[in-house]
């Protein structure tokens, strides 16, 4: 893995040959004349960043881990390049592209559909639950260019030998950070093992987390990596210093929350006391809270980090060595409980914040006596620190901070061969719920967790407790957020 291309944030000299500048046309690419004229009717007039940068990596053939945020233009960065491999001649599955649910597949389809509209025709199937397998198996049968489709499903038709991928070109995961929160790690690599050593593979992701770069490791070749990581837009991330003393601190966290209402916040402690310290408030002012130290075990590890974020858990408590490589793609506040001494340490911290779309909140408390440090940060950030004082807060909502969701553990997993769409089946099948009212999926060998809506958790536990996942009876339990 070589390749940082950040055209959008970092003006450093790039190969011309290889990355195209911001704000380039398309002409420049060597995409077909009927592509072209494609991109002039939908009026794609330039590309955008995450284009520029991966597109001309991409028609050249490499292998490419591209991260960009939502909305950035990456369906279009992997349609053009598997539109640009594909002979409309050859009826066979030349390209197939993965994402992680049925809506993202039908986007995906409606996109490559419209970009392929004056390539002759090339026909886009989009393989994804909801619709009977006999029915996509016939539409298999009459010949398909391009598949698209969540893992699971493309495992069925694997399975019964529906799809051939003996022709295969292009392999793209779309979204694969949320694939793998969805527990579909095991399905991607079985479903790449089952396609020709010689493709070319796409992986486009919104959020880099350790994850993604051990599934690449499985199954890319020489990657060139491109990533336009919105942490470095600082524009998102309002950062406010409260002055406090020291014995007040833990306390002013509390306020902080009920002031500010975040959904998932990290709060950094500088020493393992002050997390256990600021654990014991929280829960005594009624937070869902958890925290995250080298004493626990692998299992309760995970545990936690899929509380936190899968959104039951309001409050992740840290030292900065136990918050390494979490990466959660949500995260409305980061709260530094101390000021660190070291400013890169205090960048990095606030950056996890900044990938929220709305913006993400950096709440510092500071001791008169670290004002100091505040001083060099700013320094450094080169700006003015913004001061405020928690009297202005204290009157505000009194009301407990609850979280969106409720973890329920369905003892049952991997080893079980339970899948994501088995859990999402079961719960908006018959147990008649929506696919909005249950959150992420994640799956462990032993367990299963699903995250499902604050209101519906009672009766989502009934109903999955009393039928079946699998064809089969599980045992279900609620991860209640100890407070
Ligand atoms: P992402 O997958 O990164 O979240 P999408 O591929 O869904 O983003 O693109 C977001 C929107 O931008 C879509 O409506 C798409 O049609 C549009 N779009 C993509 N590329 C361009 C472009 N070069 N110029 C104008 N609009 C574009
Ligand atoms: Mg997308």
């Amino acid at each position: 893995m070589t390749e940082i291309l950040a055209p959008a944030v970092s003006p450093a000299p790039e190969p011309a040959s290889q990355a195209a500048a911001v704000g380039a046309s398309f002409e420049q690419l060597p995409l077909s004349p009927a592509l072209q004229s494609t991109l002039l009717q939908l009026e794609y007039r330039t590309m955008t960043p995450i284009q520029a940068a991966s597109l001309p990596l991409a028609l050249a053939g490499h292998d490419l881990i591209a991260q960009a945020k939502t909305g950035s233009g990456k369906t279009a960065a992997f349609a053009l390049t598997l539109l640009t491999n594909l002979n409309p001649r050859h009826f066979a599955v030349q390209a197939m592209v993965l994402c992680p649910t049925r809506e993202l597949a039908e986007q995906v389809t409606q996109e490559i559909r419209r970009l392929a509209r004056f390539e002759g025709n090339i026909k886009v199937l989009a393989l994804c639950g909801g619709s009977p397998l006999r029915l996509q198996a016939s539409s298999l049968e009459h010949g398909a260019h391009v598949v698209v489709g969540t893992p699971g499903r493309i495992m069925d038709h694997l399975e019964r030998n529906n799809l051939s991928l003996a022709a295969l070109n292009t392999l793209v995961l779309d979204e694969a950070d949320r694939m793998l929160d969805m527990g579909f790690h095991d399905d991607i690599v079985h479903v790449a093992k089952r396609c020709p050593a010689n493709r070319q593979t796409l992986l486009f992701s919104a959020t880099y987390p350790d994850g993604i770069a051990r599934l690449a490791q499985q199954f890319l070749r020489q990657p060139r990596e491109v990533k336009l990581p919105e942490r470095h837009d600082d524009s998102k991330i309002r950062q406010r210093f409260y002055e406090v003393k020291h014995e007040e601190r833990l306390a002013a966290v509390a306020t902080l929350l009920r002031h500010y209402r975040p959904v998932s916040t990290l709060a950094f402690c500088n020493t393992k006391q002050q997390c256990r310290d600021l654990l014991d408030v929280l829960h005594a002012e009624g937070f869902h809270a958890l925290t995250l130290n080298g004493d626990l075990e692998q299992r309760e590890r995970d545990q936690v980090l899929i509380q936190f974020a899968n959104r039951s858990c309001s409050v992740l408590v840290a030292t900065d060595v136990a918050a390494r490589g979490l990466d959660i793609a949500q995260l409305e506040a980061v709260i530094n409980v101390d000021v660190t001494p070291d400013p890169e340490i205090y960048i990095h911290r606030i950056g996890r914040t900044g990938r929220v779309d709305a913006g993400g909140w950096a709440l510092s408390l500071c001791s008169p006596a670290d004002k100091r440090r505040v001083a060099t940060i700013a320094a450094m950030l080169g700006n003015e620190p913004e001061w405020h004082t928690l009297g202005a807060l204290q009157s505000g909502n009194r009301e407990a901070l609850v979280p969106p969701m409720v973890t329920l553990q369905i003892l049952g997993g991997r080893k079980d061969k339970i899948r994501p769409g088995d859990v999402l089946g079961a719960l908006t099948g018959e147990a008649g719920f929506t696919r909005e009212q249950i959150g992420k999926i994640t799956i462990t060998e032993q367990s299963t967790y699903v995250a499902v809506a604050r209101d519906i958790a009672r009766e989502a536990f009934r109903k999955l407790s009393a039928g079946k996942v699998k064809g089969k009876a599980v045992k279900v339990r609620a991860i209640n957020v100890s407070n």
